[in-house]
């Protein structure tokens, strides 16, 4: 199951949420503050798997991986619902595709 994180935009307080479905609302409050949350993807949450590298926070659950490709066409996903992810480049794509924000 992906696990997703969230900064927050007043304090950077990082929260973690696991998230079956992809579509959900992104908006999360920080547990910390209370501020406003924007849904990030982390540059370390990758796993290398037969020398290929896949990104854990830009999963889906592995029944929902014909939908995903079709919401987003020409994304690759391993059986454990992982996005397959070629390089920093690509992650960067990926996600900005997503509506997400790569942590510094
Ligand atoms: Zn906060």
């Amino acid at each position: 199951m992906p696990i997703y994180e969230y900064k927050c935009n007043k304090c950077g307080q990082i929260t973690e949420e696991f998230q079956i479905d992809t579509n959900v609302n992104n908006e999360l409050l920080c547990k910390k503050c209370g501020g406003d949350t924007k849904k990030i993807v982390s540059r370390v949450n990758t796993d290398l798997v037969n020398n290929e590298r896949y990104s854990n926070t830009m999963g889906v659950n592995p029944r929902q991986i014909k939908e995903a490709e079709r919401m987003f066409p020409g994304s690759v996903y391993n059986s454990k619902g992982q996005l397959r992810i070629n390089n920093r480049k690509h992650k960067i794509y990926e996600a900005k595709r997503r509506g997400l924000t790569e942590l510094d």
